[in-house]
């Protein structure tokens, strides 16, 4: 599925990483891979993301990679089975 980045520019590391324990915190799969579609990486950090067809308004919390989470500006592919979880915030 495709997310769109919500305000990850604006996100600090440390913010990231608050992010990815609060993804962790409700999922409780053992899945600790970065959410892009063909990454094989360990997450690290949680990034705020919306899903412009599904539900436009809403945020979700993906874990990625440091590195996509770095490179990660407007749209990315995610793994159709990696978890998402929305965020009580709202855009
Ligand atoms: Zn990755």
């Amino acid at each position: 599925m495709i997310v769109t980045n919500a305000f990850n520019q604006n996100l600090t590391d440390e913010s990231k990483q608050h992010w990815l324990s609060y993804w962790k915190h409700f999922t409780d799969e053992p899945y600790s891979y970065c959410a892009e579609q063909n990454c094989t990486q360990q997450q690290q950090h949680g990034v705020l993301v919306t899903q412009p067809k599904l539900s436009p308004h809403t945020l979700f919390v993906v874990p990625l990679c440091e590195g996509h989470s770095n490179s990660f500006v407007s749209q990315l592919e995610i793994d159709d089975s990696a978890r998402i979880v929305p965020t009580e915030l709202s855009l």
